[in-house]
């Protein structure tokens, strides 16, 4: 089926638990190196959607602006944290629908959409890495999100 990028759709709302449960059955079907791939680009994808169907478009504090802003309607998590430092754009959530103490599993959705988000908003590629999980045993998570190199 081809899309026709400029049709509005409009939105859906689901139980947090749902993102969890997609991620279950997910990793139960396709193992999970490919659910956690398949949850980064869906993630990455409706980031990169809920920009520009929200019309978000800025640099610098913009984007942390946008973000702040999004994170409180999108109801993924808890921000904690957004700074912006020489290493990247850092970001500390708490209460990831996502995560859980199950162990291997990371926030992948959340991921892509972080990063989805960001190029979109600044019309940028941009990479998002979690370097802390609570999956992983950490008390939050934590991602960093740098500007795709360019080649
Ligand atoms: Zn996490």
């Amino acid at each position: 089926m081809v899309q026709d990028e400029d049709v509005t759709r409009g939105f859906f709302v689901m139980y947090g638990e749902s993102i969890k449960t997609l991620q279950d059955e997910l990793a139960a079907v396709l193992g999970l190196a490919l659910a956690r791939g398949f949850l980064f680009r869906f993630g990455f994808k409706t980031g990169h959607v809920t920009a520009r169907e929200m019309g978000l478009q800025g640099q610098g504090k913009e984007v942390i602006d946008y973000l702040t802003e999004i994170w409180i309607e999108m109801g993924l998590a808890r921000p904690t944290e957004i700074v912006n430092n020489k290493n990247g754009l850092k970001i500390t959530l708490e209460e990831t629908l996502e995560s859980s103490y199950d162990g291997d599993k990371g926030c992948d959705f959340t991921r892509g959409f972080v990063g989805g988000l960001i190029s979109s908003i600044s019309n940028v590629p941009h990479y998002c890495v979690e370097k802390e999980c609570v999956s992983r045993g950490a008390d939050r998570c934590v991602f960093v999100v740098t500007e795709e190199e360019r080649k």
